[in-house]
């Protein structure tokens, strides 16, 4: 399926799900610039990134110019376990803001895992699968991404390896226990397991571990074992075409009520739902079709597209992995120990960050302690207990309705709802307990880590 502009309704099923994943990029007049090798400067070749990645993904990852990728079928009965997802109107949400704005949400948490990770998480076991792989290994901080992993990897028979941040995995061991219920290995991170590991464990004995150093170890435990590859859960390319899925049900049930939202919002990270959520609203926008304000949400501690700089910076902080153009605090920033986990990356996908610099879509970045306000507003007239991320979203979502009620304006909202905040009831009791601090870097911070980007 190569054609360009063909409308998205083609790639419907009966039962209203997405036959095929649309690839935003496809739509760029100008494309995100590509990856690059860190030692030489020069774009990674296919070749290069099949020795860590899936070779299916990494075709997926390079092409920009193909619309439309067909589901296969296997992952398509995956996703009708728990797809379509329930896009709801927020009635008692617009009843209690007293607004005239129509507040709809896309609801992504009505799986176990208990976020939108999954979308993707199926889609990379199967071509590992597919590839005659035994298994893949990847990172996680908090655990939605290894929970939503080790879910697809036990549904196909994989072998699943996550490296868990130490830290995470001594005080979070709810999330750590649903990964060994679906099978998965997790080591806490760093670990003996790897060279790089031991080199850490070394350099810095007692350490709890980061990201960047979990992504390390997982890059290497998939390249020294035989018949495995290292999958990432968000800022990709390849990831933010799987949860196309979400914009394309959203659009379709939109459209079967003859509703055009007026505003789409998202939280981001590492942009994955946001990308996902936006993709066919974005696709008409950029072909010029119809016009939409499309809203990225951040939090104020990690705010890579609202104080970020543009440029090409490493995906790590171990610096190992390809360079990616993109909105970043530069790959030495440490976040603030920021209860919403899922957004504390120094970078933003290659494929928003060229939108976001090109006037395609806004982007706010808000307070912790406004969002758990919100999101227990929510909880408490829409049921749902949100995950703290998406109540970056909510927060928004709101701000806009009361906008609207200010302005008299009927205009219609539709924000995605990445998660449930089960797993996150210690963010929850420190908020109660008045204990929840807002840490905003100074400028200097920023510029401290800025100073070590790459030069390319
Ligand atoms: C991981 C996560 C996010 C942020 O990741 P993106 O790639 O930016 O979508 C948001 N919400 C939840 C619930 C998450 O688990």
């Amino acid at each position: 399926m190569s054609e360009k502009n063909i409308p998205y309704k083609t790639y419907l099923t009966e039962d209203e799900m997405p036959r095929a994943w649309y690839n935003l990029r496809a739509d760029m007049k100008v494309k995100p610039a590509p990856l690059l090798n860190p030692g030489t400067g020069a774009p990674m070749k296919a070749a290069e990134l099949e020795n860590v990645f899936c070779k299916e993904l990494v075709r997926q990852e390079l092409d920009d110019e193909t619309a439309y990728f067909e589901i296969p079928q296997e992952i398509r009965d995956f996703y009708k376990m728990y797809r379509p997802s329930p896009l709801v109107r927020a009635y008692c949400l617009e009843e209690k803001l007293k607004t005239p704005a129509k507040i709809y949400y896309k609801f992504e948490g009505s799986n176990t895992s208990g976020s939108h990770k999954l979308n993707s998480a199926i889609a990379q076991a199967y071509y590992a699968k597919q590839q005659g792989l035994a298994g893949v290994t990847t990172e996680t901080g908090a655990g939605q991404w290894g929970t939503a992993l080790s879910m697809a990897c036990a549904y196909l028979g994989l072998d699943c390896r996550v490296y868990m941040v130490k830290c995470s995995y001594e005080q979070k061991p709810f999330r750590r226990e649903v990964m060994k219920v679906y099978g998965a290995n997790v080591t806490p991170s760093p670990s003996e397991t790897t060279q790089v590991g031991k080199k850490i464990l070394a350099e810095f004995p007692g350490t709890t571990g980061s990201l960047g150093c979990a992504i390390s170890e997982a890059v290497e435990a998939a390249s020294s074992r035989e018949g495995y590859r290292y999958v990432l859960g968000s800022v990709l390319n390849q990831v933010l075409l799987h949860q196309s899925v979400i914009g394309l049900e959203a659009k379709a049930a939109l459209d079967k009520y003859g509703v055009k939202p007026d505003i789409v919002i998202g939280c981001a990270g590492g942009g994955s739902n946001l990308g996902g959520l936006i993709a066919p609203f974005m696709g008409e926008k950029l072909r010029g079709e119809a016009d939409y304000r499309i809203v990225a949400v951040e939090p104020a501690s990690c705010p890579s597209l609202t104080r970020g700089k543009f440029a090409y910076d490493f995906c790590d902080t171990g610096r190992v992995c390809p360079l990616s153009k993109m909105y970043t605090l530069g790959s030495s920033f440490i976040p603030s120990a920021d209860h919403a986990g899922g957004l504390r990356f120094h970078g933003m996908s290659a494929t928003l960050s060229q939108l976001y610099h090109d006037g395609y879509m806004e982007a706010v970045s808000v307070k912790q302690t406004d969002v758990f306000e919100a999101a227990e507003e929510f909880a408490r007239v829409e049921g749902i207990l949100p995950a703290p991320e998406s109540g970056h979203a909510i927060l928004a979502a709101m701000n806009e309705a009361k906008k609207c009620t200010e302005a008299g304006e009927e205009k219609v909202i539709l924000f995605g709802l990445t998660g449930t905040g089960y797993f996150d009831l210690v963010a929850y009791e420190k908020f109660h307990n008045g204990e929840m601090v807002n840490f905003v870097p100074t400028d200097e911070d920023i510029e401290r880590s800025l100073a070590q980007l790459p030069r390319v």
